[in-house]
């Protein structure tokens, strides 16, 4: 068993298993990232169409994370890697909120580092079931098949895979670093051609063309005729009661933990500012891109104790899969209401505020 100092822990290591919100966010889907693994990559699927097999590997994978808990192994079901808040459409219900963002002030990681920040983690994480790389579009980030090269390397990360606008051909290169990775899962590509005002071209079907060519596994995210997005509302600061924020999140469930690196904070006046970075120097982990996006829009002060420092010790991710505070969850729109339906990527060139 590794050092837990639980005089700083949330829990000593077994009371993580009794909190619902890390059986719910941390063991379930760990459980279900690995079936879907071993169904899948490890090819022995027909092992489980025997009866009941299905429920024992559901039984021992269940113990087999319960006891990496009690062993101090910290493994992450899911993270999504955000390259950049840059993207090429501009869409006014965005979930990654990159219609908050000004030009000056997006955020742009580079490979080096997003390595930094990986490598860090890497140091407290024991493994990674699922990688998902996202923007922005992340296509618009250069050292894509570097990129794809070096996550293949890690031991640590079991599969990873890609989302994508349609709207950014793939190059050569990017193509065969897909094609030659054992781990790469799939290329999602979101089609917007029911977009009302799209004001860019969009590249699909050549880039369909080629991943078919190169045996490279995607899905079209596609709702057919009648596509409708489901309307976020605005995002802003609500002074709700801590009650009403936990209840907020708990509404919500969002899964999609997400990292970025220390890179690129900007003041005001567009220009670089130093230190920005100090409560996180390596990089972060936050709840969700809204989260991640809302450190960048409003500073990492303004959120401490929402996410994970990178260099933080092994139990804060335990603590933070734990945990159902999180400040973020003030400015999302109250989960328990029904929310309208409204045409998808509708393009906006207005800047918007963090305000009702
Ligand atoms: S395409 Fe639209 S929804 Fe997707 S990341 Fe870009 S702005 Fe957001
Ligand atoms: S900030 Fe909280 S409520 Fe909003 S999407 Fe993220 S987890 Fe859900």
């Amino acid at each position: 068993m590794e050092d837990f100092n639980d005089k700083n822990c949330l829990y000593p290591p077994h009371k993580y298993l009794q909190n619902a919100v890390f059986k719910e966010r941390y063991i379930k889907p760990n459980i279900s990232w690995r079936a879907s693994y071993l169904n899948g990559k490890r090819g022995i699927s027909r092992v489980f169409r025997i009866p009941f097999a299905s429920l024992m590997k559901k039984f021992f994978l269940k113990s087999y994370f319960e006891k990496r808990v009690l062993q101090g192994k910290v493994d992450l079901p899911y993270l999504e890697l955000v390259l950049t808040t840059k993207c090429t459409m501009r869409c006014e219900s965005c979930n990654n909120l990159m219609q908050y963002f000004e030009p000056q002030k997006q955020y742009a990681s580079t490979l080096q580092g997003l390595k930094e920040s990986l490598e860090a983690l890497f140091k407290r994480v024991d493994s990674i079931q699922r990688l998902r790389i996202i923007g922005g579009e992340p296509l618009l980030f250069k050292e894509l098949p570097e990129l794809v090269e070096y996550l293949e390397q890690q031991d640590k990360i079991y599969t990873f895979s890609l989302v994508s606008n349609g709207t950014v051909d793939f190059s050569d290169d990017l193509l065969k670093a897909l094609k030659h990775s054992s781990k790469f899962r799939k290329v999602t590509i979101s089609d917007y051609s029911l977009s009302p005002n799209l004001k860019i071209k969009r590249e699909q079907e050549s880039i369909l063309r080629n991943l078919k060519l190169y045996k490279i596994p995607f899905s079209l995210d596609s709702s057919g005729e009648n596509a409708k997005w489901t309307d976020p509302g605005k995002i802003y600061k609500r002074n709700r009661s801590k009650e009403k924020i936990i209840e907020n999140f708990h509404f919500c469930k969002m899964p999609c933990v997400s990292l970025m690196s220390a890179e690129g904070i900007r003041n005001e006046e567009g220009k670089l500012k130093e230190n920005a970075h100090a409560l996180a120097p390596k990089g972060a982990i936050f709840v969700c891109p809204v989260a991640s996006s809302l450190s960048r829009l409003k500073g990492l002060e303004e959120f401490e104790g929402d996410f994970i420092n990178l260099e933080d010790e092994k139990q804060r991710f335990f603590d933070f899969y734990a945990q159902d505070f999180f400040k973020a969850c003030d400015y999302c729109h109250d989960w328990s209401k029904p929310r309208k339906q409204i045409p998808i990527a509708i393009q906006s060139d207005t800047i918007f505020k963090l305000e009702p």
